[in-house]
């Protein structure tokens, strides 16, 4: 199909030229979702707006009090590697590197995984228990909504006419944080996540397990989600038999899941449960120094 493609050197060229147009332009930046989409007959834009040009976009650079600012359109292969990443969130370095296939990885970014909002984005489940906060712009200025309230529903968000995200903000994490993703799919590579969970683990005096969690699963609601009742469980107390049944049972309370091609709602439950318990066992032994 005939489409105009725009190429803004700045954030303020996109925003304008995706206000004047809306619901006919599109951004796009590596395209691996848009082209599915205009491919399956799901969108017909008239102008596609390329954020490659934009240096902003490209950017990773420290906050100065240990959290990171990563660039909407670094390629996510590009974020996997860095060492950063890698040192302080674990989870979200797991979770990029299981996204497709290296070639995949290198022209798709987190801008696009977070704008497309599939339930089963492998970035969502860590970013939201790194808490991240997503920059957008648009034509009335810049605005940081944490990621928790950024998702609305399966391929909805809160991006309103003319606004793109423009970074992605991890705060630092809480001091000796360790953090995993796993991830249950059909295949190894190439495969979108049946389910998915992150998990964050920390010492903290105050909890009475002496360590806390931060859970999130994908894949399992109509958005990615956090699993609040279960963390509750896990600070409570020791993680004896009593305690891992309260967290599957929690875990399995919170989850929406539903019945598709891939799997049944009631497999995807029981495995949600499943991987959150797996994920507190690997966390737990990276903090007690073992090999995760
Ligand atoms: C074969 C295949 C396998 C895949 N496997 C996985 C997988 O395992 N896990 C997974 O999570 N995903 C997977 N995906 C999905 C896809 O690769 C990701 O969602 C990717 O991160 C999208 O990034 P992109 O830059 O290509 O986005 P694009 O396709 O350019 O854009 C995607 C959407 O986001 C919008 N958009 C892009 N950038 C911005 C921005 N900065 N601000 C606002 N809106 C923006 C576009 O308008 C569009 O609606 C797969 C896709 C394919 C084709």
């Amino acid at each position: 199909m005939d489409f105009l493609i725009e190429q803004p050197d700045t954030v303020e060229e996109a925003v304008r030229i995706l206000a004047e147009r809306p619901g006919a332009a599109r951004a796009v930046w590596g395209g691996s979702d848009l082209v599915v989409e205009v491919r399956d007959g799901l969108s017909r834009p008239e102008v596609v707006v390329d954020l490659t040009r934009i240096r902003e976009l490209v950017e990773v650079r420290e906050t100065g009090d240990g959290g990171l600012s990563l660039g909407a359109g670094v390629p996510l292969e590009h974020l996997a590697r860095r060492p950063e990443l890698a040192e302080r969130f674990g989870a979200l370095a797991e979770a990029l590197r299981a996204v497709g296939s290296v070639p995949l990885r290198f022209g798709s970014t987190l801008g696009g995984n977070l704008a497309t909002a599939s339930p089963a984005a492998d970035s969502a489940p860590p970013l939201l228990v790194l808490e991240a906060e997503v920059e957008i712009a648009g034509p009335g200025g810049r605005r940081r909504p944490a990621l928790a309230d950024f998702f609305q529903g399966p391929r909805r968000t809160v991006l309103g006419p003319g606004e793109i995200i423009t970074r992605i903000l991890l705060p630092p994490p809480p001091p000796g944080a360790r953090g995993t993703y796993l991830k249950f799919a059909r295949r190894r590579a190439l495969d979108l996540a049946l389910v998915s969970v992150a998990a964050l683990g920390w010492p903290d005096a105050e909890a009475a397990s002496g360590v806390r969690f931060r859970l999130a699963a994908g894949a399992v609601a109509p958005t990615p989600l956090r699993l609040p009742a279960a963390e509750e469980i896990l600070a409570a107390g020791r993680l004896d038999e009593e305690t891992r049944t309260a967290v599957r049972r929690a875990v399995e309370a919170a989850v929406r899941p539903i019945d598709d091609v891939r799997a049944a709602a009631t497999y995807r439950r029981e495995m949600a449960g499943t991987l959150a318990l797996r994920a507190v066992d690997r966390v737990l032994r990276t903090l007690e120094g073992g090999v995760a």
